[in-house]
């Protein structure tokens, strides 16, 4: 069904929470696994129900937030939310506690016990009014970040705008752009390193609550680590300092030193910019997907018949983009806001490599398989990328190679980055007692292991361990940055093996996607024929032909 027809109608919250109960009751009473199961089986259609309606409100408030009645209804959803949780919740506990619980396995598998199991060790009563008031502190961060105003050359511009400068191929407006970012983060940093202190201190009361020494095992019970810990992470960082850190600082143009203000901007005439309207790069993507596999074919024909594509960037529309999913019609759904850069292509290819693994499994009766976690859920839209190399002249003409070659380096950089995040966290949430100064000296401290050839010029903010807070991430979602990174060196082994065969790599990226939560990530990335980023040499092998067959060195 398209998406402008398919009909919309407000959840009933009193019948929402009678069918809870009586699910819950009915689950309790039951007489055996196959009654349990038969009843779970009302559960995904009665949530389907609910999901579809919370869906369709949220994004129809997306695409225009003019609309006062989805804006009425999303305000809704946002209210009721936390009551459906805390059914969501007591409902797991049920099927976690049932007597018939290895017929249940079988049925849903392992992967959903273990993430209940996670989710009940991750929260307790008893810690709403801290998590309300990190929730609170979480958006103190973010209204600062999105309200921002810089004076630049006459004009006021948002952080978002100044991209745009900071990336200019003029290196001396580039200069001047960072220099405007960097005075205005001085003017806040005394307040952002106020937040983030509260958060550190929040989350560390939330841990201790709960009975943890720190928030580091919160934080990845949070994150929903299911079959990995903070051992195996630090044993990938470790390989990453060890082999991927020299070879992305061998990366770009040759430079002994990278000054701060050129780490965006790959060629002297500018980043390649796709060459075609937005409806022609949408075009170009339906012929790419046609070429790429017959279910690529279908998956994308299907997204454009019924409309499940909003990219074009309006006034009305909600910043971002994402991809989400609606039940009842089976459908991904795609939104965006095209600007003209190469960003409109990784629309294409990293966004609807999410969709598609939304598409494939659409016909799974068993939705827990669909539920993956974010590491996961990255090696498809990542991988996705590399698997429409050989199309990118449709998107970018004669400039096709700048884009792979920027690609190339910007994926290679970012991996040190990540791991610089990662265990920027790890370090403060061991120490929470540090002070803000201590904080910006340890992450200076770790810009010299992991971006050696970074060079800020005395900049007296980016210059003295503050690039930090302006990572979203750290302050609204901690821990979550490694997920891309562990992504990020699957997708690099599916390049490698695509350059060495293309038709065994896809048919591997199609297996990955079809597993998805069917078992946890480290086997379902071994079952596609990949090595895991934990194990000892995993990192040294991949850095070794990446650079032979991708960088053709
Ligand atoms: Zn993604």
């Amino acid at each position: 069904m398209k998406f402008s027809e398919m009909p919309y109608k407000r959840i009933d919250m009193e019948e929402v929470e009678k069918e809870y109960k009586s699910i819950i009751e009915r689950t309790k009473n039951a007489k055996s696994g196959e009654e349990q199961f038969e009843i779970h089986r009302e559960y995904y259609k009665f949530t389907a129900d609910v999901q579809t309606s919370m869906e369709l409100a949220m994004i129809r408030h997306d695409i225009d937030t003019t609309d006062e009645f989805y804006e009425k209804e999303s305000d809704f959803y946002d209210e009721v939310g936390p009551i459906i949780s805390q059914y969501e919740n007591e409902y797991g506990k049920v099927l976690y506690d049932s007597p018939y619980r290895d017929y249940l396995e079988s049925k849903i598998g392992k992967v959903t016990f273990k993430n209940i199991e996670i989710a009940n060790k991750a929260f307790d009563e008893k810690i709403i009014p801290l998590m309300q008031e990190e929730n609170a502190l979480s958006s103190r961060y973010s209204k600062l970040i999105a309200t921002a105003k810089i004076p630049f050359e006459g004009e006021v511009y948002n952080l978002s705008l100044m991209r745009k400068f900071q990336t200019s191929p003029d290196r001396e407006l580039r200069r001047k752009a960072w220099k405007a970012v960097s005075d205005y983060f001085l003017s806040v940093t005394d307040e952002i390193d106020e937040i983030y202190d509260k958060m550190v201190k929040n989350r560390t009361e939330q841990a201790r609550q709960l009975g943890y020494e720190n928030y580091v095992e919160l934080g990845y019970y949070r994150m929903n680590r299911n079959c990995y810990d903070k051992e195996m992470v630090e044993n990938f960082r470790k390989q990453v300092k060890e082999y991927f850190v020299p070879f992305a600082n061998k990366q770009r143009i040759g430079v002994e030193k990278l000054s701060y203000i050129d780490t965006d901007v790959y060629f002297t005439n500018g980043n390649p910019a796709p060459v075609g309207t937005p409806e022609e790069i949408l075009a170009a993507g339906q012929k790419m997907y046609s070429e790429l596999s017959p279910q690529t074919k279908e998956f994308f024909d299907f997204m454009m018949e019924n409309e499940l594509f909003d990219v074009l960037g309006r006034k009305t529309k909600r910043q971002g983009g994402y991809m989400t999913y609606i039940p009842n019609f089976k459908s991904p759904f795609i939104f965006a806001n095209f600007n003209g850069t190469s960003g409109d292509v990784d629309v294409i290819t990293h966004e609807c490599g999410h969709a598609f693994q939304g598409y494939l499994l659409r016909d799974e009766e068993i939705r827990e398989f669909a539920d993956i976690t974010m590491e996961t859920a990255e090696i498809h839209s990542m991988s996705m990328e590399y698997f429409a190399y050989n199309w990118m002249e449709l998107f970018f003409g004669d400039r096709k190679d700048d884009y792979l070659k920027m690609h190339l380096e910007d994926s290679a950089a970012f991996v040190p980055y990540g791991c610089m995040v990662d265990e920027f966290q790890h370090i403060v949430y061991e120490k929470p007692e540090m002070t803000p100064a201590e904080r910006k000296a340890v992450w200076a401290g770790l810009e010299k292991v992991y971006r050696p050839h970074m060079d800020y010029e005395e900049d007296p903010f980016f210059g003295q361990g503050g690039f930090w807070q302006k990572q979203p991430h750290i302050f609204g979602s901690p821990f979550y940055y490694i997920d891309y990174c562990l992504a990020s060196v699957c997708a690099m082994q599916f390049k490698v093996m695509m350059d060495e065969d293309f038709e065994k790599a896809w048919k591997n990226y199609y297996k990955l996607c079809n597993l998805s939560a069917r078992d946890f990530f480290t086997n379902v990335i071994v079952e596609a024929g990949l090595n895991s980023p934990f194990e000892d040499g995993c990192m040294e092998k991949l850095v070794d032909k990446f650079e032979k067959k991708a960088f053709n060195r």
